[in-house]
């Protein structure tokens, strides 16, 4: 291993854990030093909109950090810059020296309403932003949802399996059309109106209204919800703010090569702030995901600390989401020229599976209540396999006539 005696990772979210265990693994023993903005310990994310909502008694998801990795965690202590010539990630006036730096400071929720100081209208990113959610819900709340991403539909559904009224108003004509496609997407939207969600597509959220706390929210298309909580799922922003003057290329994300690493020596960045090439698509890609995190994040911390052996980072974006007990998951990317039903039927209990085509590729492949199915395609697409190998495998059965 190189000269590398101090790790710092910039983030105490998936992510950085993720990283500091990844360089402990790989047999590092210099000091890692973890700088966190919020006060609270490291939690996952996914549980938020999920559990944490559903369950009788909610449970902090906390992503333990082992005292036998030895990091030395300061927590509440946001990065306010990052010096890269004097290798210094500086916290107000401290300055914590690194000979590597991963940077995962994540995103935040953005905020497109103002809701003019109303109590009952939230983002759901964090710890914080949960407690207030679970807390409406529990009140009984009359919920519109902003945005009908994997986010806003699994507040969504959470509200429905307490028998609330929701509503989710959302700017596209389907749900999660970016994510997964506008055909799929209306699968999507089928599962909110079979639940009792009022979808109501393609038009936005004008104003939220009250007095003190919110009464209703105005569409543009002037209709007027009542409603005791606004929740907005509307995407994330990456966290750069405070990377602004270090010299980084930061366009919608740091900038990173396929080796995650920003440029300067020893920075190297994971997770939803991350932006990469991709070396199996062939182009620029950030990726908010669970699964991203953890595996850009093993090759991030790998990377830093041992730069003459980088590796690229070739993680294939995967997500779930749970929606009224239906599982979606999908792997690769939507870009395509076809959209193929391979397994199920749109609107049936029975599992779905469909595959995105690029050129003569597989690019893509979602399910609904797939499980393993998906990883199956993951692996796939990872490889660079074609269509019609991609094709051959839903039967079960390679092209050698192998099953699958
Ligand atoms: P984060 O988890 O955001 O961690 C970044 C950390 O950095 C945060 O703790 C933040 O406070 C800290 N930070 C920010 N700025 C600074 C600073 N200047 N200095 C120091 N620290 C800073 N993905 C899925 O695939 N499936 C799901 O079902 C799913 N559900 C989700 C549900 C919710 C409610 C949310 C919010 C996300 C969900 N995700 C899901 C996405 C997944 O959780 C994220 O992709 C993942 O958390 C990204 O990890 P990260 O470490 O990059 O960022």
């Amino acid at each position: 291993m190189t000269g590398v005696r101090r790790l710092v990772v910039v983030g105490a979210g998936l992510a950085g854990v993720r990283a500091a265990e990844a360089a402990r693994q790989a047999g590092f023993t210099g000091t890692i030093t973890m700088i966190g903005a919020e006060t609270h310990l490291p939690y996952d994310r996914p549980p938020l909109s999920k559990a944490f909502l559903d369950d009788a008694e909610p449970t902090v998801p906390e992503l333990v950090l082992g005292d036998e990795l030895g990091v030395e965690l300061v927590l509440g202590t946001p990065a306010t810059g990052l010096d890269t010539a004097g290798r210094a990630v500086l916290t107000g006036d401290r300055r914590v020296p690194y000979d590597a730096v991963v940077l995962a400071t994540g995103a935040t929720a953005r905020e497109v309403f103002d809701p003019a100081g109303l109590t009952g209208v939230h983002t759901l990113r964090t710890l914080d932003d949960a407690v207030a959610v679970r807390r409406a819900l529990d009140a009984g709340a009359r919920t519109v949802v902003a945005g009908a991403g994997f986010i806003g539909s699994e507040v969504a559904s959470g509200a429905r399996s307490r028998g609330l009224d929701v509503v989710v108003v959302e700017a596209q004509p389907v749900p999660l059309a970016r994510a997964v496609g506008e055909r799929m997407g209306a699968v999507c939207a089928d599962l909110h109106r079979r639940h009792g969600t009022d979808l109501r597509c393609g038009v936005s959220v004008a104003a939220v209204e009250g007095d003190g706390r919110v009464e209703r929210v105005v569409l543009s298309d002037g209709s007027v919800l009542p409603a005791d909580l606004v929740v907005a799922g509307v995407g994330a922003t990456p966290a750069t703010d405070w990377l602004t003057g270090s010299g980084l290329q930061l366009d919608d994300g740091v900038v990173c090569d396929e080796t995650l690493c920003a440029g300067p020596p020893g920075v190297y960045a994971a997770g939803d702030l991350a932006r990469w090439r991709h070396p199996v698509f062939g182009r620029p890609l950030r990726v908010e995901h669970w699964t991203n995190a953890v595996e850009q994040a093993r090759v991030a911390a790998r990377n830093a600390i041992d730069p003459a052996a980088a590796k690229p980072c070739s993680t294939v974006p995967y997500f779930w989401s749970d929606w009224y007990g239906r599982r979606i998951q999908f792997a690769g990317i939507p870009a395509a020229d076809e959209v193929r039903i391979v397994e199920g039927e749109p609107g049936g209990d029975a599992p779905l599976v469909a595959l995105y085509r690029e050129g003569d590729r597989v690019a893509g492949a979602l399910t609904v209540d797939g499980r393993a199915r998906v990883m199956k395609y993951r692996a796939l697409i990872q490889r660079g396999a074609s269509w019609e190998q991609a094709l051959a495998r839903r039967t079960g059965t390679n092209r050698q006539g192998v099953p699958g």
